[in-house]
């Protein structure tokens, strides 16, 4: 086969050892979409072959965060495959296998040489020669009689490969690097197998690639110094050696290798954040990939049939999260409401609780509200009972969140950003001041607040006004000219009142979603309590 007709294989091969992170995620869709646009498979492989540190939860908590950012698998676990199993520790045989291979042609042989030794080799190497340039091969001389009879014997021994002798540089065209040589001479026997039978990470990378006819290994560019090895051992083994991409590190802003000192870096966390999956995979695939040069918003479709290798760059990317939150923002509002209480559904669930257990009927307000020692308001305590009971109601109204999307989605970046913006709404009339608010608007010297309030109350309290957006702002803005008042005068103490603050979504239009009585009775406990309290 030539390689414009060979299918295109990769595969994303996580060890389950923790979360999926920002990193692992990034290569993961650099090989989906690098699939998906040449029509090839994607293969996802877990590589559980650290026992002490690979875990079922973490697996799970991977395949999780892969369907969840929409990274369907071709190939892999829970879908199966003609090249399975797709989990290193059922592949143990294969793994002997290739060693018998190897056994066959000479091509590895059995070292004997124990930890300490190896361990007081290094240090004598450090002290006297200022390094140490790898195992010396003391056992790739042995006799293979007495080798063999030492096995039987049961020693203990691992298995190394023979790297052999004379090989000149080891080259290949990355396809991100470009021509990459590596000095064989200096590369020592590594080991392939180690003393209780289980294969080293590079020996099984390269079965598995190979039995699983990857034509394209695409990951992070700190494997870049293992490949010079994996070629050996594809060249022992007599088996085509795939392409390599190794993509580039991804740094925070700060220029340092992203960590969790960055905040957060797993993909669940950006999910619990209230990122959505598409911003998510946009985002991370322009992490060192461009499609021109300048286009930033990419949906899946385009991605899929658009990305090339040859657009990666191997410059280190930054991970800008101002960025992200800035593409979030632009996907929010490219949604329908449907989909937005979809996925919103948590956060909704919170808002309305909050707003059930809003307690404080008002705030006396301080003498100075911009001291930074004046008392901040207590944060509402979310109990049981009501999260449970905002949960059915936000089950039994999709209609009426449907309808509060557009009033808010033009200022969320974040699906959690709903927290806070409409939680004021489901408090009945213990709707909570905030206290700057009260003073600066429903106090301050000549706002004429208790009047305007007492003549608006009667205006929304009056049946013959249907409880509409446009008919109840119309009846308020009369009063402007009834009380020969600025528009401001009137619709600032409005808000403060109903919405609790000077800043809220646009208030009409959420009060329509509200109960008459409601309103009225946030009203009536303002102009009772703010004012007598002065
Ligand atoms: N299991 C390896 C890792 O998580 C994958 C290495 C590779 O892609 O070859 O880093």
């Amino acid at each position: 086969m030539t390689e414009t007709t060979q299918e295109v294989r990769v595969r994303f091969a996580p060890s389950p050892t923790g979360r999926l992170h920002i990193g692992g995620a990034r290569t993961a869709i650099d090989n989906w979409a690098f699939a998906r646009s040449q029509g090839g498979k994607f293969i996802l492989r877990i590589e559980d072959t650290d026992p002490e540190r690979s875990t079922e939860e973490n697996k799970q908590v991977i395949l999780r965060a892969m369907r969840w950012l929409g990274l369907d698998w071709d190939e892999g676990p829970e879908v199966g495959g003609p090249f399975g199993p797709y989990t290193q520790m059922e592949r143990m045989g294969t793994y002997a296998q290739a060693l018998e291979t190897l056994k066959a042609k000479g091509a590895v042989y059995p070292c004997f040489c124990t930890k300490e030794e190896l361990d007081a080799k290094r240090a004598k190497a450090e002290d006297e020669e200022g390094g140490y340039s790898g195992y010396d091969g003391t056992c790739r001389g042995l006799d293979p009689a007495e080798a063999k009879r030492r096995i039987e014997a049961g020693e203990p021994h691992v298995w190394r490969l023979a790297v052999p002798e004379g090989h000149g540089p080891i080259e290949f065209d990355d396809a991100v690097y470009g021509p990459m040589s590596f000095p064989a001479d200096v590369m020592d026997d590594l080991i392939l197998v180690r003393t209780d039978g289980s294969p080293t990470y590079n020996f099984a990378v390269v079965c598995d690639d190979a039995n699983m006819a990857i034509t394209h290994v695409i990951r992070g560019d700190d494997h870049l110094s293992n490949t010079p090895r994996q070629i050996l051992i594809y060249e022992a083994l007599g088996l085509p050696v795939p392409t390599f991409a190794h993509l580039s590190m991804i740094l925070g802003p700060d220029g340092k290798k992203l960590s969790k000192r960055h905040g957060a870096t797993s993909v669940e966390e950006y999910r619990d954040r209230g990122y959505l999956p598409d911003a998510l995979v946009n985002f991370l695939a322009l992490l060192g990939w461009s499609l021109d040069g300048e286009t930033t918003i990419i949906p899946r479709d385009v991605l899929c049939s658009q990305f090339s290798l040859d657009r990666i760059t191997k410059k280190d990317a930054i991970f800008d999260e101002k960025k992200l939150d800035w593409m979030n923002g632009v996907y929010i509002r490219e949604m329908d409401a449907a989909t937005w209480y979809g996925l919103s559904r948590p956060w909704l669930v919170q808002s309305v609780a909050t707003g059930y257990c809003i307690t404080q009927t008002s705030v006396v307000p301080q003498a100075n509200p911009s001291d930074p020692n004046a008392p901040q308001p207590e944060p509402v305590e979310v109990t049981a009972e009501a999260l449970h009971r905002a949960e059915a109601f936000v089950n039994a109204n999709q209609p009426l969140f449907e309808r509060i999307f557009p009033q808010v989605q033009e200022r969320l970046n974040r699906l959690d950003e709903i927290e806070g913006k409409i939680d004021f709404m489901f408090s009945g009339a213990n709707c909570r001041l905030d206290q700057k608010s009260v003073t600066k608007v429903l106090l301050k010297e000549g706002a004429r607040a208790e009047e305007i309030l007492r003549a608006v109350r009667d205006v929304l309290a009056n049946e013959a006004i249907p409880w509409q957006c446009d008919p109840l702002q119309d009846a308020c803005k009369q009063l402007c000219e009834t009380l020969d008042v600025k528009v401001k005068m009137v619709f600032q103490p409005i808000r403060v009142a109903i919405a609790g603050n000077m800043v809220s979504p646009p208030l009409f239009e959420l009060v329509e979603l509200m109960e008459r009585d409601d309103v009225v009775a946030r009203l009536d406990n303002v102009i009772a309590t703010v004012f007598a309290a002065q």
